[in-house]
């Protein structure tokens, strides 16, 4: 099965897996692996992989574990398992009964370190942090054997018993695998393998107080689990010597094998779980799931799709070279998503008052309105009520427009979407701020369904809302959570919190949109004509009383109202 959009041509790592399929490698298996550590939500870095791993598995009918990779007592917790296990089920992908813990493989790590000592290959360290990092050498200069690497055999199974027993503080010893002080790639250099931690660990409590390093933990669960496929990010290619050297020593042929891609980077937002926790934990946001946040669950919240999520990771692919995107690849893929799903309905975010003077008092027509414009092909309209006092958008008129204005004007015309053309016969202003507070109207009654000819022609059609049937609600518009592409490297001194865009949220307050709206249902996206698409919030609405979320706004063309004529 393919993905969203995929084309015959395959990326790097799906050659990989052809070829090892191909060549029967594995067998007929394909098995790869999501693992995070719950130690933050996720975010839309995240998604790519799960998308990738997930995905992968699906088109060669292999499986995918998730995998939590919980080797850090300080920052772990269940609240993320769980969040982690309903983002990567609402992106649309499932595990079914593949759901591991590296924490449950404890029992057999210690076993494999053993096993380690056993060969000669791993070594007891008693060098503090600092001296461990000094006898490591640097790029340039080669890294000098600690006095403790001649430890025998017993003394070493000795003193690593007495580290699991308990019997010493944090930092008195770590484990390390005899490496090579002085090879090339730095984390060969004898590489750390336990650590001592008197932590409680959110699932396996005090049990233990060693734990192992994640060089030593995650080859040994891909092997324990036996991926194919280990594929990870950048960041870890230097890793990658660590992983082959443990799973060699360890394992036999056919055994896990790791492949780098490049991570997502996406301009004007942070992708680390610890800054975006910082960004929480210091209130700079609501929480994890803050509409601005690139987190899954924040974009959940904000409207986003699991569909136009997925069609973006398709549509950026996979690289062996990091770069940064721009933030409209991801809203363009939202936006094409959302245009087939979302109907069509009036909205007035900033209202202005409009009095039809023919229009008789008291009347109500109700008005039959398409959910869908013509190029989709989808069914279903209502009605939406029209009165003599409407509402249109503050922005659709003006009193001394340029010439190719194609809204309101005084003793102009434009056509009420889905109703009548009015004509602007009169301003109502402010006396002293000079301000306009309304506009008298005229409308046509023969101009119901007609088509535009002449001046009318070169008009558009604009939302309103009547105003005795209109529901007053809140509207929250986002912007860019950062004011630079990339707050992390911002440069002179300045903070990724440094850089926080003070005009990321604006709440629009008294907005009216159609009645038909009071029913919204959280996570049910709409288009407001001309105004983007929005859902209502799932935290803060209420029932009949929706707050709604800007999930992204429409391009240009839509959102000015070009006459259809000229729309490519
Ligand atoms: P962070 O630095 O935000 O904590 P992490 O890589 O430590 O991220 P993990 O929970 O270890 O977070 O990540 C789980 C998986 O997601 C890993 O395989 C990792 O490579 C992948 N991943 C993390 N960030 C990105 C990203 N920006 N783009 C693509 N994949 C990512
Ligand atoms: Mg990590």
């Amino acid at each position: 099965m393919k993905g969203p959009e995929a084309s015959d041509h395959l990326d790097f790592l799906r050659e990989i897996v052809r070829r090892d399929t191909l060549s029967g490698r594995y067998g007929d298996r394909v098995v790869t692996r999501f693992p995070p550590e719950p130690n933050g939500y996720l975010h839309i870095g995240h998604a790519k992989s799960v998308c990738l791993n997930f995905g992968i598995a699906r088109e060669n009918g292999g499986v995918c574990h998730l995998r939590f990779d919980d080797t850090n007592p300080e920052t772990e917790d269940m609240t993320y398992v769980e969040s982690i296990m309903r983002d990567i089920r609402w992106l649309g992908f499932d595990w079914e009964d593949r759901l591991f813990f590296a924490s449950d493989y404890f029992e057999k790590l210690y076993e494999f370190a053993v096993r380690l000592i056993r060969d000669g290959k791993a070594y007891v360290d008693s060098l503090n942090e600092e001296e461990i990092r000094r006898y490591r050498g640097t790029v340039t200069e080669p890294g000098r054997e600690s006095p403790y690497r001649g430890r025998s055999v017993e003394e070493n199974l000795d003193l690593f018993a007495g580290m699991r027993a308990g019997k010493f503080p944090d930092g008195a010893h770590v484990l390390r695998a005899r490496g090579d002080m002085s090879a090339r790639n730095m984390k060969m250099r004898d590489p750390l393998l336990y650590r001592i931690r008197h932590a409680t660990h959110y699932r396996r409590g005090d049990e233990w107080c060693i734990y192992p390093m994640y060089d030593f933990a995650h080859p040994l669960s891909d092997a324990i689990e036996d991926i194919t496929h280990s594929i990870c990010t950048l960041e870890f290619e230097n890793n990658r010597a660590v992983y082959d050297w443990l799973l060699d020593n360890l394992f036999e042929e056919p055994r896990p094998h790791q492949y780098e891609f490049a991570r997502l980077n996406l301009d004007y937002t942070i992708m680390s779980k610890r800054k975006l926790l910082t960004l929480v934990e210091e209130g700079l946001v609501s929480g994890w799931d803050d509409p601005r946040m690139p987190t899954i669950a924040g974009m959940r919240r904000r409207g986003y799709t699991p569909g136009g999520i997925r069609l973006f990771a398709a549509r950026i692919g996979v690289d062996k070279a990091n770069s940064r995107v721009s933030m409209e690849l991801l809203e363009n893929a939202i936006r094409d998503d959302l245009n087939a799903r979302a109907p069509r309905v009036m909205a007035v975010l900033r209202p202005l008052k409009v009095t039809i003077t023919n229009y008789p008092e008291g009347k109500v027509e109700w008005l039959k309105a398409p959910y869908w414009p013509r190029d989709i092909d989808r069914e279903g309209s209502r009605e939406v009520p029209l009165s003599r006092e409407v509402y249109i958008e503050r922005t659709d008129f003006l009193e001394d427009p340029p010439d190719d204005w194609i809204r309101l004007r005084p003793g102009g015309e434009v056509r009420m979407r889905n109703a009548y053309f009015i004509r602007c016969e009169g301003v109502d202003r402010d006396p002293d701020s000079g301000e306009v507070t309304g506009l008298s109207c005229t409308y046509d009654p023969e101009s119901l369904g007609a088509p535009s000819k002449g001046a009318r022609k070169k008009t558009t059609a604009i939302q309103w809302v009547s105003a005795a049937h209109a529901l007053p609600v809140d509207v929250r518009l986002y912007d860019r959570l950062f004011t630079v592409a990339d707050p992390e490297n911002a440069g002179d001194g300045k903070t990724f919190q440094d850089c926080l865009n003070p005009r990321s949220l604006e709440i629009v307050r008294g907005c009216l949109v159609e009645p038909s709206l009071a029913k919204a249902s959280p996570g049910e996206p709409f288009q407001f004509l001309r105004n983007g698409y929005f859902v209502a919030d799932e935290v803060d609405s209420r029932p009949g009383a929706p707050i709604f979320n800007r999930i992204v706004d429409l391009k240009d063309r839509y959102r000015a109202g070009v006459p259809a004529t000229k729309r490519k």
